[in-house]
């Protein structure tokens, strides 16, 4: 079994991003914007240190848990600085790293094996597809054997084995929250007004409307009426 982690936060502990300076990159087809951090990761703790944070879309570690991955000699990271401070500004004195989850095992697949519906062009997850489904796997072909891995369109969620879960478990790390691959949850529902919408705007591509017509939230017909419309 393989499960995702996450940290455990509630409204009392969190971790907050922080103004960064970014590089962003657009896709000019599904509009999708890649955002990368340059230099020094900035981002504020309220609450309590805990040994793990998601913070935005990144994922955030102590020394004590790095110093955990390293003792066992995991693979598939690696690890940036971080300049942490409290939610009141003050600095604080403990380490964070930013974690770079390098292991890989392609991209993300339903219970079934059927890839979730993605950009041809970069291979991002797209959203506003109509897809609700219960359980990603992935292709053992498509799996690189590290240690520490995440989905090509899932980057900043680590995936680790029961093993592994086990061990960070033992090791007394805090805010962790596993979630089974098996397990997860995924709803992405679209109104179909929405979508008639978005194809009067012509706010659509094509891995778009596929999706839509696959997972039922627009039907052939109802696409031809709409394409009609607007000649
Ligand atoms: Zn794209």
């Amino acid at each position: 079994m393989y499960y995702f982690l996450y940290d455990d936060h509630n409204s009392k502990n969190e971790a907050i991003y922080n103004e960064n300076e970014t590089k962003k990159e657009i896709c000019e087809n599904c509009g999708g914007i890649q955002t990368s951090v340059k230099g020094i990761y900035n981002f504020a703790i309220k609450g309590e240190l805990c040994d793990c944070y998601d913070v935005a879309s990144d994922f955030v570690i102590s020394e004590k848990f790095l110093n955990v991955l390293r003792e066992n000699s995991y693979t598939g990271f690696e690890v940036s600085e971080t300049s942490p401070v409290k939610s009141t500004n003050m600095p604080i004195d403990e380490k964070y790293y930013l974690l770079n989850v390098t292991g890989r095992c392609g991209l993300l697949r339903k219970i079934d094996g059927e890839l979730f519906p993605y950009c041809r062009k970069c291979h991002r997850k797209i959203g506003s597809t109509g897809l609700v489904t219960t359980g990603v796997t992935f292709a053992e072909s498509e799996y690189d054997g590290s240690d520490i891995f995440a989905f090509n369109n899932l980057s900043n969620v680590p995936i680790v084995s029961e093993k592994i879960k086990d061990v960070l478990l033992k090791s007394k790390l805090t805010n962790l929250r596993f979630v089974a691959l098996n397990e997860w949850e995924y709803s992405d529902r679209i109104l179909k007004r929405s979508v008639f919408r978005r194809l009067e705007k012509n706010s659509v591509y094509p891995e778009l409307i596929e999706a839509w017509i696959k997972n039922g939230v627009l039907t052939e017909q109802e696409l031809n009426e709409q394409l009609n419309k607007r000649k």
